[in-house]
């Protein structure tokens, strides 16, 4: 399956994509998570992509289409992806046709994660993430780990992103609005679009988002 996850950040993309991917069995790719590890090993990239992401804009989509594409042409994206915040903007969802034209194959589904204001601020507020890992997620209250401040799943430190700032959060959701839901109608003119709530338990919304990729 080829899948595209949207929704406003904080919504649960994160998480949901992990578990979906590994259901699936295809591979789950996050531009966020690419940036993040191009920022730890201190790539041009990382330090390119860095301070948009620190102000909460969206990085330019020339370098941002280059790295999705690349990453969706290694071997393990062959039979399928789920793409977690790409694309972001109608550009680059129209680079992403071309792409996908190119090597005759389509999406079968755009899954819309709806979560109100209020809960995705108080999600992103308390979000903590894997320093070594940053697609290993955690939440202080909602989600918290067996050990305060250690990853689960790797043993990592667990850390506040840099851009999970009151301040940056406002402008993250008004990128959001202003620039990526626009690909929601322009994936809905393809009939392409499943809208689920993005609440409630973590494994409830992840049941119902796989009877809603049914
Ligand atoms: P969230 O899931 O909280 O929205 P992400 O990890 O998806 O956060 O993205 C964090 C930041 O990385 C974005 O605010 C943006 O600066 C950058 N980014 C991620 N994906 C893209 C993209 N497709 N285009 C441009 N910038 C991106
Ligand atoms: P996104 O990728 O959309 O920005 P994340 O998956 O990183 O969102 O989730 C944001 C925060 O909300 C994380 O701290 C995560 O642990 C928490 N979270 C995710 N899903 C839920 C849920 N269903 N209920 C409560 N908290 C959640
Ligand atoms: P594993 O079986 O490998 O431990 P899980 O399905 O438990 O995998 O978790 C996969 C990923 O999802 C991990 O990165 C974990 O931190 C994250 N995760 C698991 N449960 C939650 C939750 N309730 N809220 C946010 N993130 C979660």
């Amino acid at each position: 399956m080829r899948i595209v996850l949207v929704g406003p950040p904080g919504a649960g993309k994160g998480t949901q994509a992990t578990r979906l991917a590994e259901k699936l069995r295809i591979p789950h790719i996050s531009t966020g998570d690419l940036f993040r590890a191009n920022i730890s090993r201190q790539t041009e990239l990382g330090k390119l992509a860095k301070s948009y992401m620190d102000a909460g804009n969206l990085v330019p989509d020339e370098v941002t289409i280059a790295m999705a594409k690349d990453r969706m042409e290694q071997p393990d994206a062959e039979c399928g992806f789920l793409l977690d915040g790409f694309p972001r903007n109608v550009s680059q969802a129209e680079a992403l046709d071309e792409l996908l034209k190119t090597e005759s194959i389509q999406l079968d589904a755009v899954l819309d994660l709806e979560a109100p204001e209020d809960e995705v601020v108080k999600r992103i507020a308390g979000r903590r993430i894997c320093r070594k890992d940053s697609s290993h997620v955690f939440h202080v209250s909602y989600s918290p780990p067996k050990k305060e401040g250690v990853c689960d799943v790797c043993g990592g430190g667990l850390y506040q992103r840099d851009d999970d700032t009151e301040e940056t959060v406002r402008t993250r959701l008004e990128v959001y609005h202003t620039q990526t839901e626009p690909i929601i109608d322009y994936y809905k003119a393809q009939g392409l679009v499943v809208t689920i709530s993005a609440l409630g338990a973590v494994d409830e919304v992840t049941e119902r988002a796989l009877e809603a990729l049914e």
